[in-house]
């Protein structure tokens, strides 16, 4: 349910139907956009369609949200989010966040050199691994701490926000002190518990959708985030099953325009874990740009034939910075930005 507010309502008017909405039971969003001030009231809806809210001064109408994902959706909010990712990029609105790195991260040396030639070439978030789900118990799991603390140390020194998966509920706090963004992994995309952990920090999240999920239940999942107070939520496309196995996954690239006429959220896309093949990411990213994402996630690596995760579908990052280069190009065409990271 959302409270429209009369243009001229005063700050105490404001205050009261915050304080009302409490004494209700009910949680409360106040946004002030550039068209209308509105609250969103947060509770479960039979009960509040029931509270007299129309009575209430300063209220200019009271508008019930049809769709089960209440904050998500483009009733609740017109304008795109826009959010602040750390050393001044920004993403959605006109804001494309590039991320690259390799799937895992597996030393410094190898994260340094990587990063280093990304950052040249235009990715403004620098991605890696700590805690790696993987299908095989056998498989490597990733660095766990100390490689959170390379990545850490190299986003300070390159100056670039970073961004790496967060698995478990127990992980949050830890990760919460060495990264810019948390990741959701598409095997995770539905642990609700997950959600509500990294829906209580402050960092915004990059929920990848999971690989049988529909638009409605990934928006489900970015409600549960925002529900608990965090609004910076980060959509992301990276495949989901099919029944050919000619890729690792179906990219379903529609899922840009569908989104933009259901939620105000970024979305984005990872063609690397949706295409599984290198010689397929490319055309595949400039795709994504044309049909308008907020950003491109690419798995990068110097060395694929001896990457820990992943490797077979890493671009190497002379590969990867033909592709940005004409990225870039189609960015400017578009009139979108690419926020390059302050300098050192
Ligand atoms: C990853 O980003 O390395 C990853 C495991 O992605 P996904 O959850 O999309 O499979
Ligand atoms: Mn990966």
């Amino acid at each position: 349910m959302i409270i429209v507010l009369k243009q001229n309502s005063t700050d105490k008017q404001i205050q009261h139907i915050l304080d009302k909405i409490e004494e209700m039971g009910f949680r409360h969003d106040l946004s002030r956009g550039e068209k209308r001030t509105v609250i969103g009231i947060i509770g479960e809806e039979d009960k509040l369609r029931e509270a007299p809210l129309k009575a209430i001064p300063g209220v200019d109408k009271v508008v019930p949200v049809l769709k089960p994902y209440k904050m998500a959706s483009l009733e609740y909010q017109e304008e795109p989010s826009v959010f602040d990712l750390g050393f001044g990029v920004k993403v959605g609105g006109g804001n494309l966040m590039m991320i690259a790195g390799p799937c895992a991260i597996e030393g410094k040396d190898i994260l340094h050199e990587i990063a280093v030639a990304v950052k040249a070439s235009g990715a403004n978030v620098l991605r890696g691994g700590a805690f790696k789900p993987r299908t095989s118990p056998y498989s490597f799991q990733g660095m766990g701490e100390e490689g959170l603390k390379i990545l850490q140390e190299i986003g300070h020194e390159l100056q670039m926000p970073v961004v790496t998966e967060v698995m478990d509920p127990r992980q949050v706090e830890l990760i919460d002190k060495y990264t810019d963004i948390f990741q959701i992994g598409a095997r995770n995309m539905q642990n609700f518990n997950l959600l509500k952990e990294v829906g209580s920090t402050k960092r915004p999240v990059l929920l990848k959708r999971g690989m049988s999920a529909t638009v409605v239940d990934l928006l489900m999942s970015a409600e549960y985030i925002i529900s608990q107070g965090n609004k910076e939520v980060i959509l992301c496309e990276r495949g989901i099953r099919s029944f050919d196995p000619s890729t690792r996954n179906l990219l379903d690239l529609a899922i840009v325009p569908n989104l933009r006429c259901l939620s105000h959220l970024p979305i984005i896309i990872d063609p690397s874990h949706a295409t599984g093949r290198p010689e397929l990411i490319p055309a595949m990213s400039l795709a994504s740009i044309a049909a308008g994402t907020d950003g491109v996630h690419i798995e990068v690596h110097s060395n694929p034939e001896m990457a820990k995760s992943d490797g077979p579908q890493a671009l190497l990052p002379e590969q990867f910075d033909e592709v940005m280069k004409q990225m870039k190009q189609m960015a400017e065409m578009l009139g979108k930005t690419i926020p390059t990271p302050a300098s050192t």
